[in-house]
């Protein structure tokens, strides 16, 4: 059985059902506090060569970025944010999948690894960055995640109570809270089902959104506000402080003396040269970026490290037919988790979304595309998540990004185990056809589940994407084996600080959004030089799932 102690940790076992801690992470959020000050200018509006002057520039405006400069202004340094992608606010979201796609994403949603499986990678390019279109979920890493840092990187700092603190400060700055379960969709509910019925654990997802109506479009930009992106919250937080964001400025160097930072130039969208004259420099566009723009200027290479250990978190789905409508348009799109097999690497989280999202992922063409999305009402959609022990690396090759991974047999394993799981799932749930994300076995019915356990599959067999670059300016505390230090500082360069998803050194098996926040917000504590924080709110229940042991462990 599994049970939950006092403050939500849920204890081993297996055959845990539903787990007893649904209600609010934290029970009741205040008003809404956003400025209305907008400090924001427009490289557009910047043709010629411009000069500022501020104690930090902050590179990038995602998940890492934003909470670093928020934190910084409030606490009295005068922060410049650059962002190469514009600023959106919900007015611009129109809920069309791929009119946003073009818009909110990088290369149109389109970046794609190379190696034995393509995966695609998609990421967000605007001022809160990929947090603009994330999902929302909301989870705190394992303790036997952060203990293992502390063994294999020397991360002894960040472990679970000296992180406490941060975690408690990012979830109220994004009112992280339970999804209630009448707007969790349908989807979650016959997933659910299916989980009860076999006993296994799961629960509604912790999510950073407010007033959520569950539209069903979280990945296309929220259009009610609702999801509490740091673009909506932490920069305009930053901006009442006295921040000022420059969009559409791509960073394209920094400023050096000797071994210590003197500023960042950028290019605006205009054409122009913005510099930006300062003594410290955070680097922040995230895991696929920064490795390239330290590369770039040679910064950071000493120890090897820089654009290797790419982690992604591969990711899959399965579809089920019902007899039953579903209609996966109504409701959060990903509400609801399970996290039985956790502690093998397996994380399955609803992935469900409007019909023309179904009609671009689906991986089928021709008369099949169509006779499926006509029963698109009686679809179900479940995603599942690896924590990888594969390793893949980025680079650029010819000018262009090039992300290359290779999925190991044990992760191409874990995918088996996973879509078995999952189909065994909707067998549970009453599904009347699966249709499982591997080449040869696209379609099942209920009683054919050997038909999938008795293939044999290579990774260019899977259907796969992954949405948490991570690891490729990993933090570690010996400079031979890592980019940054436990306090995200370049090895061996004065001035110089990461704050995004490359410097998380593992797989965590859980998404990373806050993660990323909280390590951002220890940094800019640190800069300060102030103490953790204190009076945060104590959630009653902690947003994380049941990981024991982390998988990566055996990396
Ligand atoms: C579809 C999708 C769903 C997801 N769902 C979830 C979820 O539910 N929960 C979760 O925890 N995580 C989720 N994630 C992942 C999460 O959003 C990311 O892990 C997180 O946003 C990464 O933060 P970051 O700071 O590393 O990078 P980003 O948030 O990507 O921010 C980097 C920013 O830097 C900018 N930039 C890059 N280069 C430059 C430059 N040279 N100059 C200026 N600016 C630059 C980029 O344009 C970008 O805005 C999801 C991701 C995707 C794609
Ligand atoms: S489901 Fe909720 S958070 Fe997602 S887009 Fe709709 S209202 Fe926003």
């Amino acid at each position: 059985m599994s049970t939950s102690t006092a403050n939500g940790f849920a204890m081993t076992g297996t055959g845990g059902g539903h787990r007893p801690t649904t209600g609010s992470a934290y029970s009741e959020w205040g008003e809404l506090d956003i400025p209305t000050v907008e400090r924001i200018e427009h490289g557009r509006d910047i043709p010629g060569e411009r000069v500022v002057r501020a104690d930090v520039c902050v590179i990038g405006t995602g998940a890492g970025g934003a909470p670093v400069a928020k934190e910084l202004a409030e606490g009295g340094m005068n922060v410049v944010m650059l962002e190469e992608g514009d600023r959106f606010t919900p007015d611009d979201f129109t809920a069309r999948p791929r009119e946003m796609s073009t818009l909110l994403y990088r290369d149109a949603a389109q970046v794609t690894t190379v190696g034995n499986v393509p995966i695609v990678l998609p990421l967000g390019k605007g001022v809160g960055g990929t947090s603009m279109i994330n999902s929302g979920t909301c989870f705190r890493p394992p303790r036997a995640v952060l203990e293992m840092w502390g063994e294999r990187f020397g991360l002894d700092n960040l472990n679970e109570p000296e992180l406490d603190p941060y975690f408690r400060r990012v979830e109220r700055e994004v009112s992280v809270a339970q999804v209630p379960a009448e707007i969790a969709g349908r989807n979650a509910e016959v997933v659910k089902r299916g989980a009860d019925a076999l006993g296994w654990s799961g629960d509604y997802i912790w999510r950073n959104a407010r007033g959520c109506v569950g539209s069903g479009v979280c990945n296309f930009g929220c259009p009610t506000a609702a999801k509490q992106h740091v673009g909506q919250t932490y920069v305009p937080r930053a901006w009442a402080a006295g921040a000022t964001t420059f969009a559409g400025a791509k960073a394209e160097r920094i400023l050096m003396r000797g071994t210590r930072a003197t500023g960042v130039e950028a290019r605006t969208s205009a054409g122009g040269l913005l510099r930006v004259e300062c003594d410290t420099v955070i680097v922040a566009c995230g895991a696929i970026h920064t490795p390239l723009f330290l590369a770039e200027q040679g910064l950071g290479r000493e120890s090897g490290e820089l654009g290797r250990n790419l982690a992604i978190h591969p990711a899959t789905a399965v579809r089920a037919l019902f007899d039953e409508e579903i209609d996966m348009a109504r409701g959060v799109p990903q509400s609801y988790f399970i996290d039985e097999f956790a502690d093998d690497g397996i994380m399955l989280e609803g992935a469900a979304g409007p019909p023309d999202y179904a009609a671009m992922s689906t991986p089928y063409a021709g008369a099949e595309h169509r006779d499926l999305m006509l029963q698109y009402r009686n679809l179900s959609q479940f995603g599942l998540m690896v924590s990888d022990l594969s390793r893949g690396k980025v680079r650029k090759r010819a000018g262009q990004v090039e992300i290359v991974y290779n999925l190991n047999d044990e992760d191409t394993a874990t995918f088996k185990r996973g879509i078995e799981r999952l189909c065994e799932l909707y067998v549970a749930a009453g599904a009347r056809t699966l249709f499982p994300p591997v080449a040869g076995v696209a379609e099942l019915a209920p009683d054919d589940l050997g038909r999938l356990r008795d293939t044999d599959i290579r990774p260019r067999d899977l259907t796969l994407m992954a949405f948490h670059p991570l690891g490729t300016a990993r933090a570690d505390a010996r400079p031979a084996h890592g980019v940054v230090d436990a306090e995200l500082k370049l090895h061996g360069w004065e001035g110089i600080y990461v704050a995004d998803g490359s410097v998380v050194p593992s797989s965590i098996g859980v998404n990373p959004q806050i993660t990323i926040m909280a390590l951002a917000t220890r940094l800019a504590y640190g800069l300060l030089g102030k103490p953790a924080p204190e009076h945060e709110p104590q959630p009653e229940t902690i947003a994380h799932p049941r990981i024991t042991k982390p998988h990566a462990l055996t990396a």
